[in-house]
């Protein structure tokens, strides 16, 4: 690794800012409280923090949480992670409900070592976004040295990501950064073969870079999801209703040319009027009829995928196969996460990555079998492509 780790910096009685990736979906409790509805991504953090208190550093949590669009919004806060992330490292939580300031660096101060604060939600400040140098210093003046462990962030110059690093002299990449650049960089730069591909979900144009950047290591690349039917579109076949991206038809020509036999479309699909848990659902085979969606792949392309799966040494999914969020069009998406637990098992690495591919994966019940799971999105598509990721970028160099 070109960058700093946990295991190059002392951080005895350091005070030590952690940018975590505490951005998590929010439900409400029985007496109507907010309160986490996916810990996922704190459970992700917990080596890091543990790493710091176990040495005796002061563990100075920051983090974003939805779009609060640069100004306080309580129902945004952070205040009910601090208290879950108490429950999960059986340690008092502190909660400032300021991010930066003179208050916040008090409290900082009368920390002692071993103890922890989370900070709140850095997108109540117009600065975290625009990077701003004001608030960079602000963040950096509370602490001797900067962890970033913030994956699903890493693709994000923002002053708690990236600017923050500048301004400090130690500034190290978290344990769940090492494990995903790990993990990741294997699949992107040295993957066992044969190699499999997995790419679904809502839209073609999201993923464009991805597919062409894994069509090239992939020996096969299985399409699934709504981006299926712009490629099919393509290729002169009858989508009825399904959803197509009509803008990206000659992009997706030239992808599925330069792929040169790679690329694996559905050859049969689950359609319905509408992606509803009402709407009558059939199975139909090449051309989909007018008026009806293609919303899941079908039991044929389920076989075929599954097949590919199994025999493949690599495997890397993102995006679900169909809107999974509805039962009658899950099917597919569980087959394929059932194969790649499956691949698994028989010792192929697997890696799954992408918000809703990683919610329709533990939905399956196979998410302990996959060896890697990803907390990343955009960062997970960003690294795959190539692109540089600033929250790595900006720390130091070992
Ligand atoms: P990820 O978050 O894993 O990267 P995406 O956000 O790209 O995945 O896509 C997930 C969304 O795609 C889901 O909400 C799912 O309902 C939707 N989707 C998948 N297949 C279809 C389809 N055939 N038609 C419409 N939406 C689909
Ligand atoms: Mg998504």
């Amino acid at each position: 690794m070109h960058k700093l780790t946990l295991d190059d910096v002392d951080v005895h009685g350091q005070r030590v800012l952690i940018r975590v990736d505490f951005n998590v979906p929010l439900n409400t409790s029985e007496d109507g409280r907010p309160c986490v509805g996916d810990d996922t991504r704190i459970r992700a953090a917990l080596p890091t923090i543990r790493h710091v208190l176990d040495h005796s550093g002061k563990a100075i949590l920051v983090s974003h949480l939805g779009r609060p669009g640069g100004q306080p919004d309580p129902d945004l806060s952070l205040a009910c992670v601090a208290d879950h992330l108490g429950t999960l490292i059986e340690e008092r939580v502190r909660f400032s409900s300021n991010t930066v300031g003179e208050t916040v660096e008090e409290v900082i101060n009368g920390m002692s070592d071993g103890s922890v604060i989370l900070l709140e939600n850095t997108r109540f400040d117009s600065g975290e976004k625009t990077n701003d140098t004001a608030f960079s210093k602000a963040l950096a003046s509370l602490a001797d040295v900067y962890v970033n462990d913030a994956f699903g962030a890493a693709h994000r110059a923002h002053a708690s990501t990236a600017g923050v690093a500048e301004f400090m002299d130690v500034a190290a990449l978290g344990r769940l950064m090492e494990d995903e650049i790990e993990a990741l960089a294997r699949i992107r730069d040295t993957p066992a073969h044969p190699m499999v591909a997995i790419l679904g979900g809502s839209k073609v144009s999201d993923k464009l870079g991805t597919i062409r950047a894994l069509s090239e290591t992939a020996d096969h690349l299985l399409i699934g999801g709504a981006m299926s039917y712009t490629f099919l579109k393509m290729l002169g076949h009858e989508v009825g209703a399904s959803r197509v991206e009509a803008d990206r038809l000659d992009t997706a020509e030239e992808l599925y040319k330069q792929a040169e036999g790679t690329i694996a479309l559905p050859t049969d699909h689950v359609v319905a009027e509408a992606p509803e848990a009402e709407a009558e659902a059939l199975v139909v085979e090449d051309d989909i009829p007018e008026g009806l969606m293609g919303l899941d792949i079908g039991p044929a392309t389920v076989d075929a995928y599954r097949a590919r799966i199994l025999d493949a040494a690599t495997v890397v999914w993102n995006g679900p196969m169909g809107v999974f969020e509805v039962d009658q069009f899950a099917d597919g998406t569980t087959a394929v996460a059932e194969a790649l637990a499956d691949a698994s098992d028989d010792g192929a690495f697997s890696v799954v990555g992408g918000g809703d591919s990683v919610s329709a994966l533990t939905q399956s019940g196979c998410a302990d079998r996959i060896r890697h799971v990803s907390t990343g999105g955009g960062a997970l598509l960003a690294f795959f492509e190539g692109a540089s990721l600033p929250g790595v970028e900006a720390l130091t160099d070992a």
